[in-house]
């Protein structure tokens, strides 16, 4: 993907500072960051969400995930990380190259969660069976 800024930072055509990679993966971290520390886990081939990602990769970033989440909160000294991922602009994804955030989380540090929504009578199990049959 020629426009892509996560595909020119695999390529090393703009500068990225790199934490850790594997001939499919890469991390580096994030230029605005949410805490020091909060990286970016990345496949090296374009994908444009986790959806998107192949099976055997995705399982290969998991553990990978786990292995740099740690080390991330080691060199920290963070008490508790988030690992999350937008998918498409509607769930906040700015850039459209599957990434998931390491972010390094302490007590006090001021960032907020969304507030929980409530169903009315009845729609929870709605909602549950709809997703049960998208599964099947
Ligand atoms: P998204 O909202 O798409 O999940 O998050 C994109 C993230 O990429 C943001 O946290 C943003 O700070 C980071 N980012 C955007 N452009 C660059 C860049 O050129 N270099 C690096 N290292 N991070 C970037
Ligand atoms: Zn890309």
């Amino acid at each position: 993907m020629e426009d892509c800024i996560f595909c020119k930072i695999v390529a090393g055509k703009i500068p990225g500072e790199k934490v850790y990679e594997t001939p499919e993966i890469l991390a580096f971290l994030d230029i605005a960051p949410a805490n020091h520390g909060h990286t970016l886990v990345i496949p090296k081939k374009h994908f444009e969400t986790i959806f998107d990602i192949p099976d055997e990769l995705l399982k290969n970033i998991a553990v990978k995930l786990k292995h740099i989440g740690n080390a991330v909160m080691k060199a920290t000294g963070a008490e508790g990380a988030n690992v999350i991922i937008n998918n498409k602009k509607a769930a906040g994804q700015i850039v459209p190259h599957a990434h998931f955030h390491i972010i390094p989380r302490f007590t006090a540090d001021g960032h907020e969660w969304w507030q929980g929504k409530k169903y009315p009578n009845g729609k929870m199990s709605e909602v549950a069976k709809k997703i049960k049959k998208a599964l099947d």
